[in-house]
């Protein structure tokens, strides 16, 4: 099978692929604090368990499923570039304000790079496959919830998890088979927790979760999209003082999240 890019579509020949960074390498350049990690877990009541696998860190993870046009187009010229000035503000917890324009960015930088750390997890979709559509077109998909989380400063973790759900409509087939049909991904880097919740359709992600999910982390965190009226200032009024990574622990403990029954996670 001819190799595609997973946002445009187009194939070799007529595009080339190159190992992609999962977060953009200005990133790394920028970010000065040392502790990084790419695997977590942990079991109920015990210690949370770090390591590195081949010595790779969120900022060494590549991807090669993105075509150069791609990457050094859109990718660099409407989301990384723009969007650099307002990040490292909202990851150094310096003072900023985020009007509707900022939100957008934001957003569709965060898309951008949960749908980019999707593709790590091998078999079955990596994520919703129409939302790598949505956002080569800069678009938001649908029945997508963005929050932003500030976490306590002096934060020096960084770290990615994405969390995957399948349909349970025909239980037997493979993993490499199945349909995502809801992702959850969060990528917490320094002061900034940002947490990803997509899901195909309307009836999977209900009011529930999200009311959930703002009662859960109050005042220590915004919505970011759907866009709210009020501007968000940042800092903002609370932070958390845990690892950022037990938000998603905590959200998902709550039953039902999602009506889904059949969900595997792929964590890291
Ligand atoms: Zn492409």
């Amino acid at each position: 099978m001819t190799k595609k890019c997973v946002f445009c579509g187009r194939s070799h020949p007529v595009v080339q692929f190159s190992r992609e960074h999962v977060l953009p390498a200005w990133l790394s350049r920028e970010i000065t604090l040392t502790k990084h990690c790419s695997y977590s877990n942990q079991l109920k009541g015990k210690d949370l368990v770090e390591r590195n696998i081949n010595g790779q860190s969120p900022f060494t993870m590549t991807v090669n499923k993105v075509c150069r046009i791609c990457n050094n187009g859109w990718m660099s010229e409407r989301l990384e570039s723009p969007v650099k000035e307002i990040l490292m503000a909202l990851i150094e917890g310096r003072k900023i304000v985020l009007n509707d324009e900022k939100k957008l960015l934001i957003s569709l930088w965060s898309i951008k790079t949960a749908l980019m750390r999707g593709l790590i997890d091998s078999e079955g979709d990596p994520a919703i496959m129409s939302h790598y559509e949505d956002i080569y077109k800069l678009k938001i998909p649908v029945n997508t919830f963005i929050w932003l989380v500030n976490t306590a400063p002096g934060y020096s973790l960084v770290s990615t998890r994405h969390m995957r759900f399948i349909s349970n409509e025909n239980p037997h087939k493979n993993l490499s088979q199945t349909n995502c049909v809801a992702y959850y991904t969060s990528i917490n880097i320094g002061c900034l927790s940002i947490q990803i919740l997509a899901s195909k359709s309307k009836d999977l992600i209900t009011d529930f979760n999200v009311e959930l999910f703002n009662s859960y982390l109050s005042s220590c965190s915004e919505e970011l999209w759907p866009i709210q009226e009020k501007p968000i200032y940042w800092p903002l009024r609370d932070c958390i003082y845990t690892d950022p990574r037990m938000i998603m622990d905590g959200v998902i403990r709550h039953d039902p999240l999602l009506k889904i029954n059949n969900h595997v996670g792929k964590q890291k």
